[in-house]
């Protein structure tokens, strides 16, 4: 089994109530890989510039993962992200965006990331996961993330896409804002009736929830006290969650395997915004998770539920 993802490499600048980074290795892909990469081979497609040195691709192959698919654009800049989030973390406005190299980028996939079993079109111009898409034909399991940017200036692209995955991973303001519908749950019944079988809807602190034509499972987020940067909490989600669902795609998805991806994503996300930028998904063990996983379960899990016919 092997995992492609295309999605930005990046350099972000943020600002958080608790801190200031001024360049710091970012991107959907990154952050996707690093999660990914606990689960299965992940292959990264996807251009940077001259900025981007071979440190940045020593975090990028965290283990394992395979940067032959990344491609140096010579005099060409990496994509530039600018956030600022407010003092509760709860909101962020974005100060800037500079697609650079990823303006003119065309993939053009190695046979192995072509050959994947599973493909994460992470944030970036619908046109390009469109490209990623029809070059990954064969794959078992294609799931999809973006944002309100490509809502705004390519939803036609962005709803085609949509129809060709088998998952969408939106943030509940995104579900809304596409669907112009306001209840999430018609919003996303709505996106199940063109194409997709599995609607992940992305709930910041309040954790996510899955909705496909007869399941409805939330898992809250990991209870955390000390949360210093959201930035990338979505995308490391996203790797949890479809690397879990790559170990498991021969043996079919059920509601159980389901149900462990989100758990998996909500624990590697909560890793995630514990610090700046990609540093702790980076570092952190297989039994650190794994021990988040089975806290998550020990305080969701309703061992002894009676139900009475009240009234
Ligand atoms: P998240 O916090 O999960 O929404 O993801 C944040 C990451 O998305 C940052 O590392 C950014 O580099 C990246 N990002 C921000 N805006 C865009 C965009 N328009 N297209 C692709 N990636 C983006």
């Amino acid at each position: 089994m092997s995992i492609t993802v295309v999605g930005s490499i990046a350099f972000d600048a943020v600002e958080t109530p608790f801190g200031v980074r001024e360049r710091m290795l970012g991107g959907a892909a990154t952050h996707f890989a690093l999660a990914a990469s606990f689960f299965d081979q992940v292959r990264v497609v996807g251009p940077v510039g001259d900025d981007f040195g071979e440190q940045e691709l020593e975090v990028l192959r965290t283990r394992g993962t395979s940067t032959d698919d990344v491609e140096h654009v010579a005099g060409g800049r990496t994509f530039f992200w600018k956030g600022k989030y407010g003092w509760d973390l709860g909101t962020r406005e974005t100060l800037d965006t500079q697609l650079g190299v990823f303006e003119s980028f065309s993939p053009k996939l190695s046979e192995q990331a072509r050959a994947c079993d599973v493909l994460f079109l992470a944030n970036i111009q619908p046109g390009l996961q469109l490209d990623v898409r029809a070059q990954c034909a064969d794959a078992r399991f294609v799931a999809l993330d973006s944002m309100n940017l490509w809502i705004d200036i390519a939803r036609h692209e962005l709803l085609e896409i949509i129809s060709r995955v088998d998952c969408l991973t939106l943030n509940d303001e995104e579900l809304r804002q596409l669907t112009g519908k306001p209840n999430l749950v018609s919003a996303a019944r709505e996106i199940l009736t063109t194409g997709p079988s599995i609607v992940v809807a992305k709930q910041g602190e309040h954790g996510a929830a899955l909705i496909t034509s007869d399941q409805f499972f939330a898992l809250p987020a990991y209870p955390l006290e000390t949360v210093i940067d959201p930035t990338g909490a979505g995308d490391t989600f996203a790797g949890g969650f479809v690397g879990y669902i790559a170990r498991h795609v021969g043996s079919g998805l059920s509601a159980d395997v389901l149900r462990n991806a989100m758990a998996y994503g909500t624990a590697l996300a909560s890793f995630n915004v514990e610090g700046f930028g990609t540093e702790q998904v980076a570092a952190v063990s297989a039994e650190a998770v794994a021990e988040r996983v089975a806290e998550l379960w020990q305080f969701t899990r309703f061992e002894h539920v009676v139900v009475e016919l009240v009234g």
